[in-house]
Order: structure tokens, then C-alpha cells, then sequence
């Protein structure tokens, strides 16, 4: 839940999307299944195909979705986090986009040009300005959390970190609950590796869905919004999550596989190198 008027649920994610045609074509069929949250960044390379496909589906009357409808979140990537950075590439990442705001924009990564007094108050100039409605970040620890909440004036409407049954994020997820702000899980399949995890796999039989459907469940009874990247019938098998309701003991058996198994190494990433 967030205090902001952001409305957030179930989301596509993007990463790893390469392929303009194929990335187009996923959106818009997100959009037509229902999505109404789409999730990239400047570091995906992919922010004019994810524009494509969001035209694609304004344009498709069958899809019946406007833009009003959708939560377009991009992020500005790690070295473009000086003041005057950000601004110029926030207008680049909306011309990729081909609109005139996003929804939801986040500081992908607290590194390379990132400084709290300087970073963030550009990200408000950005919302005074009506590019963005909403500030996010992304891949913050709770100290972090509490500098940015102490310099921006705008609230944090989310908080997107890396979250599934082995990486449970228990302390973000209160920390979220308690200011106010969305928990954006992202990897919520784990990168496919956590679908073959026993439980998951006895818990999804019980419950007569695939693993990926549990995965998500449980992220979406636990109040984090996942945002699943998948390409072809994943697209609608992971919207269809969202009508999966497991029972507590089945919530609690997920509980059990957390393993503290981080995928994405912030002193291994790119940028840090
Ligand atoms: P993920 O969503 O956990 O896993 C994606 C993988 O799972 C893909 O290989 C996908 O294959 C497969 N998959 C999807 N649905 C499936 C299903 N129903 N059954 C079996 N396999 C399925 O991993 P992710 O891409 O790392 O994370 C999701 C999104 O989070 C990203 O796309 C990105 O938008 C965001 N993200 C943000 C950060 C950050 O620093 N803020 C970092 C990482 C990711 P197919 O493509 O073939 O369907």
C-alpha cells in the first residue's frame, strides 16, 4: 500500500527484453490481458520498444486501455544521477517512451553518481514539472530509505528491491508497510530458479496452479507487488496470479524457503566495476 495516490499492482517486467519486436509485441499484449503497470529503465536499452507496444495497445480498441490507465515506471540509471544528468535524461527516457510523463520514477541503483542532497532534488524538479508524477527508489538500504525520506519533498511512493521465496526482504517489507510506500518485488521468479524449489512445486499442485502463479501469490498476500518479466504464455499465466488465493498454511510452507539467496550482487554489477 502506498499514502500517495499511485495505485499499483501485478506489473511486467522488461529486463532482458532485447528484442524490439518481440518486447513491443509483449507489452501490448500485457496491456490487453490486463497489466496496467509496466516496469524498464534506461538500463535495459528498451524503453522505445516499451513505448511501441504501450502505443500499440492506446491504439488497439480491442485492448481498451488509455494512458491514464497504466503505471509507466522507468528508472534513471546509476551514472546519470547528477542533478543537471537526470533532468536531461528523464526527457530522453520520455521521448524513447513517446509520452509526456511516467508514473513512476526511480533511482535504480544508490551508486556510481549517486548523492542524496544533490540526486534527489532533481527528481522533484522533475515532478513540479509534471514529467513524472510519482519518485521511487530502487536497491536502497534502510538507512538510505531514511536520508532520501529526510531531502525529497515529494514522499517515496516505492521501493523496488529484489524479492522471491528465497530472498523474502521481511525488514523492507515492514519498513514499507509502516512508511507508506510500495514494496516492488523484482526477480519475483527468482529468475526461473526458485520454480523448481520442492515446496513450491508441492504447494502449487495443492493449489491446482503453476510455481510461478505460487511464487507470485505469495509475494502478492505478502503485499509486494512482483513484477514478473515473461514473454509469450508467461504473460498471461503470471497476470492469472492475481486470481490465486493460497491458504495460510501454504503462505507459511513459502515462508519456509527463504535462504537469504540474493541473485544480483550490487558489488558485481556493471556499473560498479
Ligand atoms: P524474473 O521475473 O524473476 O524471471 C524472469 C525469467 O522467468 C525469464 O527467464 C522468464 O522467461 C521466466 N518466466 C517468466 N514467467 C514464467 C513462468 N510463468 N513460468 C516459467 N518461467 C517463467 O526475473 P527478472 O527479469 O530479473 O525480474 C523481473 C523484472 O524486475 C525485470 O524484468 C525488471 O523489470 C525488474 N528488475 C529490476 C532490477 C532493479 O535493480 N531495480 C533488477 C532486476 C530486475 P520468458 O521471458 O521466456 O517468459
Amino acid at each position: 500500500m502506498s499514502d500517495t495516490d499511485l495505485d499499483l499492482t501485478l506489473g511486467l517486467g522488461t529486463s532482458g527484453n532485447d528484442d524490439p519486436e518481440e518486447c513491443a509485441a509483449t507489452v501490448h499484449r500485457a496491456l490487453e490481458r490486463g497489466y496496467r503497470h509496466v516496469d524498464t529503465a534506461q538500463m535495459y536499452d528498451n524503453e522505445a520498444a516499451v513505448g511501441e507496444g504501450l502505443a500499440r495497445a492506446f491504439d488497439d480498441p480491442d485492448a481498451d486501455v488509455s494512458r491514464e490507465d497504466v503505471v509507466v515506471a522507468t528508472k534513471v540509471h546509476p551514472d546519470n544521477l547528477a542533478p543537471a544528468d537526470v533532468r536531461e535524461t528523464a526527457r530522453e527516457s520520455l521521448d524513447r517512451l513517446g509520452l509526456d510523463y511516467v508514473d513512476l520514477l526511480y533511482v535504480h541503483w544508490p551508486t556510481s553518481a549517486y548523492d542524496a542532497a544533490a540526486t534527489l532534488p532533481a527528481f522533484d524538479d522533475l515532478r513540479d514539472d509534471g514529467l513524472i508524477r510519482h519518485v521511487g527508489v530502487s536497491n536502497f538500504t534502510p538507512d538510505l530509505l531514511e536520508e532520501a525520506a529526510g531531502i525529497l519533498d515529494a514522499p517515496i511512493a516505492a521501493h523496488q528491491v529484489e524479492c522471491h521465496p528465497r530472498f523474502r526482504q521481511d525488514e523492507l517489507r515492514q519498513l514499507a508497510h509502516d512508511d507508506g510506500h510500495y514494496l516492488v518485488g523484482y526477480s519475483p521468479l527468482g529468475r526461473g530458479e526458485v520454480l523448481d524449489d520442492p515446496t513450491l512445486t508441492a504447494v502449487a499442485e495443492r493449489n491446482d496452479c503453476s510455481p510461478a502463479q505460487a511464487a507470485l501469490a505469495w509475494e502478492l498476500a505478502r503485499g509486494v507487488v512482483p513484477i514478473p518479466k515473461g514473454t509469450g504464455d508467461h504473460v498471461d499465466e503470471n497476470y492469472a496470479a492475481l486470481e490465486v488465493d493460497l491458504p495460510d498454511e501454504d503462505l507459511a510452507a513459502i515462508d519456509g524457503i527463504d535462504a537469504a539467496e540474493r541473485l544480483i550482487d550490487p558489488d558485481e554489477a556493471a556499473w560498479n566495476r
